[in-house]
């Protein structure tokens, strides 16, 4: 079997450049589409009123065209003219999982820093995806 649709999903730290390039290898391989994910998680601060102010959505404005640059300059750094980018603010989790539902995504690749001590037993990204994924999920190991 192989994949057909791999999505990696991306936190736009420099780690994520070898989740991309290994996300890359994968789909090249098996002749897949190749999806790069970035989500923009920015929580207005007045929640209790549910009001949004003008400026709390240009900073969120901001952060998507910000990510939109870094996605396309990763991109560029893996050799890759064809790959679909996708920017969308929301709760990273939901949102990866989401996309992997509406567009018959077969494979995730995502990081996971090796964390110690009470941060090994808090939910990461990764944790959270992989509970809740359509597919398969490949977890790719970055450093200290
Ligand atoms: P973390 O749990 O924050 O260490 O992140 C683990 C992995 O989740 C990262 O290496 C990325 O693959 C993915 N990830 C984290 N934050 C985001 C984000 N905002 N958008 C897309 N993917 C993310």
């Amino acid at each position: 079997m192989s994949y057909q649709h791999v999505l990696c999903a991306v936190d736009l730290s420099d780690d994520n450049l070898a989740v991309a390039v290994r996300a890359a290898e994968l789909a090249r391989h098996d002749n897949a589409r190749l999806s790069l994910i970035h989500v923009v998680e920015y929580v207005p601060i007045d929640l209790a009123n549910e009001l949004v102010l003008p400026h709390q959505q240009e900073i969120e404005e901001q952060l998507l065209k910000r990510a939109k640059k870094l996605l396309g300059e990763l991109a560029g750094e893996m050799g890759l003219d064809v790959v679909s980018e996708i920017i969308v603010s929301g709760q990273t989790r939901s949102e990866i999982i989401q996309f992997a539902r509406d567009h018959e995504v077969d494979l995730i690749v995502m990081g996971k820093h090796r964390k110690h001590g009470i941060f090994s037993i808090l939910g990461s990204t990764a944790n959270g995806v992989l509970h809740h994924a359509p597919c398969d999920i490949l977890i790719v190991h970055i450093g200290e």
